[in-house]
């Protein structure tokens, strides 16, 4: 971070903003404010140069199409990895995932390369679409609570050596790969299938993020504690009998 400014990049808002995943956009930017942080956030539509110099980077989900041309985009925009190459911290959800790892299958059946920004692989699924409520334990290393969200993918996401799961589901499928597994992360860069948008439902993760950023241990403590009645709500819902 420079001149004191958190500066927070929405990745294409124009292709990849499913299910309100724009929402996690403003739930860093509310709790950086809080923290008395002045921030800058720059929504960058796919026509746009990603800048290079931001200190968080989110990115959605999207339909098939929107994804590939999103992957397409990023690839010869490059922005993004020089971004990471400069510390920068990245935050992606579902198709937004699935293009930050090395490839995944794009909507006309083909294997399209991704950023390779996280060592994980995209196939298809074979079986039925993950749609639904998901509980998870998140990697005890990260110290964060239960994970909430919702997942609607076809997609499976298969881990290399240096993705660690960020989370273990207790309900829901996650990865879709049959071992429970979650999302992934490495030192700077997140993927989850969760939306929700999934940093109202777990504020937590993005005060991680805003940790992450500021090369800090702990951030100062804000009286908000909103999050806990919808958290409660999504918790109480998931666990209904189908
Ligand atoms: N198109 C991808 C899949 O179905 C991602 C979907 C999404 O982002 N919701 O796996």
């Amino acid at each position: 971070m420079t001149d004191n400014q958190l500066r927070l990049v929405w990745i294409y808002p124009d292709l990849l903003s499913t299910y309100g995943d724009q929402g996690n956009a403003l739930v860093v930017e509310r709790r950086a404010r809080q923290r008395g942080l002045d921030v800058a956030r720059l929504d960058v539509r796919s026509d746009q140069p990603i800048p290079t110099s931001g200190d968080i980077y989110l990115i959605g989900g999207g339909e098939d199409r929107p994804q590939r041309l999103a992957a397409e985009r990023l690839r010869r925009d490059g922005g993004l990895h020089r971004a990471v190459g400069n510390g920068a911290i990245v935050f992606s959800v579902c198709a937004g995932y699935q293009i930050l790892g090395h490839e995944f299958i794009n909507d006309l059946g083909q294997r399209e390369p991704g950023l390779g920004l996280l060592d994980v692989v995209s196939t298809r699924g074979e079986g039925e679409r993950c749609v639904g409520d998901v509980l998870g334990d998140i990697d005890p290393r990260l110290g964060l609570p239960q994970l909430t969200g919702f997942e609607n993918h076809q997609g499976v996401t298969h881990l290399g050596p240096s993705a660690r799961p960020l989370a273990q589901v207790r309900l829901g499928k996650g990865n879709g790969t049959g071992d429970g597994t979650e999302g992934a992360y490495n030192d700077t860069v997140f993927g989850t299938y969760m939306h929700g948008p999934v940093l109202a439902r777990n504020p937590l993760i993005a005060d991680l993020l805003l940790k992450l950023a500021l090369d800090v241990n702990a951030l100062p403590p804000i009286d908000d504690r909103w999050y806990e009645a919808l958290r409660g709500e999504r918790i109480a819902a998931a666990q209904q009998p189908a």
